[in-house]
């Protein structure tokens, strides 16, 4: 059954962590670290632990809390560990497609836990199928784990050849005999940060994960690079020659965590940044600036100072809705905005409202949202949003859905203005989205400008087929 998504918000694929900590109990630091990077995947957690001799794996479906007790931490023994926290596109491939990838090798075990998406993954996977090699998932990490471990050579030289016949995003931790290895693409889609302890170093996603275990942030993973962690330390080498170099943007939007340092610039200060832009360019006369509780807060704060208009709440959030895979009726999907948020009619009655949220992909909330400010009393309801119009499907890790299903793709800002019932409707324009961030090039703007840093018309091709051949995307 498909989980019903009360939200309009792109999906990031994963969350992933590893470490080499001798005489830590890297189960658990794994375990509350995977906590931290809840919000990139809720569908599914593993962690793989090992000695370098023997590895020890648990996963399952749904929340870290929900996969992991006491009893099967106990069993995840060793000294180095990889993580992973999942979100998928759809319910039946949860746990055929949950991360960390584990096998034995003659070279001892290698548990894989990757974030994004192969471009090339349909002709990789055909690749391996001519070969004789048998897959078990339609998840491209099982792509990666075969090309891991048919390679020749030690463990560097077999993920250099991996990089050679890869593309797209691939943030990767591995676990291997020889140490935990960290892997960027050589397009820097997704982020990969490196941090220490007092007991060795970690890797993860985002900087986030770091403040459970009591890491400091060493440096980001640039494209390209592999870091390697062993007893030692660690070291550094270029895996594969940079690409123009393409940060997804969203990161910075939507999908990290306020608190996370992404690409050097604190992810809460950019946001901020992206809503004082945005008041810049789009202001309006109104009395009040209303967040889209939470992932439009740090947004609407920014268009707030930059206005000189009070910031307030104005909707209240329901902070225990997510995914449902119980699809609600007609008449219930229409109100399941309700379920989410209600108006705080105190603050609302006879004001002229300005609503800030980070981005609309669908647009099935925005309409609600508006009507909901409405009924609380709101005397008028400008929609204003911290990022430009989502035109083009992801192809780099990010459930963004159809071309067809994208409101901006299909309807004029007029339209969509009536569509959503706002009194006015305004968008940040790419260059000021760029501006608030600080940066003129090297990031990823693919969804809002249709210009992929990787040539994907193929893979639109491959994509389709793979959908036809497996059934499932
Ligand atoms: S297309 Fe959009 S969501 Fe995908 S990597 Fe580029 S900026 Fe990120």
């Amino acid at each position: 059954m498909f989980p019903y998504e009360i939200d309009d918000k792109p999906k990031e694929e994963c969350g992933i962590f590893g470490l080499f900590a001798p005489g830590l109990d890297v189960a658990r630091t794994t375990y509350f670290s995977l906590y931290a990077l809840q919000h990139r995947g809720q569908e599914g957690a593993g962690i793989v632990t090992s000695d370098g001799q023997v590895a020890h794996i648990h996963k399952g479906t749904g929340l870290v809390a929900q996969v992991f007790n006491e009893e099967n931490l106990s069993h995840l023994k060793g000294h180095m560990a990889v993580g992973h926290t999942r979100y998928s596109t759809t319910g039946s491939s949860v746990m055929r497609n949950a991360q960390p990838y584990l096998i034995e090798t003659l070279h001892g075990p290698l548990a894989v836990a990757h974030n994004g998406n192969l471009t090339n993954a349909p002709s990789l996977r055909n690749n391996l199928l001519q070969r004789g090699i048998g897959l078990s998932s339609s998840s491209d990490t099982e792509i990666i784990v075969h090309l891991l471990s048919g390679a020749g050579g030690d463990w560097m030289s077999r993920i250099r050849t991996f990089m050679a016949q890869a593309e797209g995003a691939y943030s990767l931790i591995l676990l291997t005999r020889d140490g935990i290895f960290g892997v960027r693409d050589p397009w820097g889609f997704r982020p990969l940060v490196l941090g220490k302890i007092d007991e060795g170093y970690v890797l993860a996603s985002e900087s986030c994960a770091f403040s459970t275990s009591g890491a400091e942030i060493v440096r980001e993973i640039m494209p390209g690079e592999i870091v390697r962690l062993d007893e030692e330390g660690y070291s550094v080498v270029q895996g594969a020659h940079p690409q123009a170099r393409a940060f997804c943007t969203f990161e910075h939007i939507y999908f990290a965590r306020p608190d996370s340092v992404l690409d050097g610039k604190s992810v809460h200060h950019v946001r901020q940044a992206l809503g004082r832009q945005l008041a810049r360019e789009a202001p309006a006369d109104a009395d009040i600036v209303v967040p889209v509780p939470d992932s439009g807060t740090p947004h609407a704060i920014g268009y707030a100072q930059e206005s000189g208009l009070p910031y307030t709440e104005g909707l209240i959030k329901n902070r225990y809705i997510g995914r449902t895979f119980i699809q609600p009726t007609d008449r219930l999907r229409r109100a399941s905005v309700a379920m989410k948020f209600n108006p705080l009619a105190e603050n609302l009655v006879g004001q002229r409202v300005i609503i800030v949220d980070d981005s609309i992909v669908r647009g099935n909330t925005s309409g609600p949202l508006v009507q909901m400010l409405r009924d609380g009393g709101a005397a008028e309801v400008h929609m204003r949003v911290a990022c430009p119009p989502i035109k083009f499907p992801c192809f780099m890790g990010v459930d963004m859905a159809l071309q067809t299903e994208l409101i901006a793709a299909t309807k004029s800002l007029e339209e969509i203005r009536q569509h959503i019932n706002a009194d006015s409707l305004a968008y940040l324009s790419v260059k000021g989205m760029m501006h608030a961030i600080r940066e003129s090039d090297g990031y990823c703007n693919a969804c809002f400008t249709g210009d992929y840093p990787i040539n994907v018309q193929l893979q639109l091709q491959d994509k389709a087929q793979f959908q036809q051949v497996f059934g499932i995307g």
